[in-house]
């Protein structure tokens, strides 16, 4: 377990907000481009054999959690994906909306 000194959103609760917020990804050339909860960022997702990345530092420092940044959630969410889990993430928890 982690440990949470506070209350705080997981990321799919809060790709989630974003969604009810209106918030979508914006198409680009190599993937899209997700705004953050702060509104004055945006990280590229991208597309890699069906595994989506995210260039966010918590996509950078954290992804060997197994668990996707809300800003790739946000995509799965928008597109529909049911799930997504990397070759080199089986033994990640699966993330279920
Ligand atoms: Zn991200």
């Amino acid at each position: 377990m982690a440990k949470v000194s506070k209350p705080k959103l997981t990321r799919s609760q809060r790709a989630r907000n974003l969604f009810n917020a209106g918030v979508r990804p914006v198409r680009t050339a190599d993937g899209w481009l997700v705004m953050s909860s702060s509104g004055k960022e945006f990280y590229d997702v991208t597309e890699t054999g069906g595994c989506l990345y995210c260039n966010c530092p918590d996509s950078v420092f954290r992804s060997h959690q197994g668990e996707l940044c809300y800003h790739a959630q946000l995509v799965e969410l928008c597109l529909g994906f049911d799930r997504m889990v990397c070759a080199d993430d089986v033994d990640a928890p699966i993330v279920v909306f």
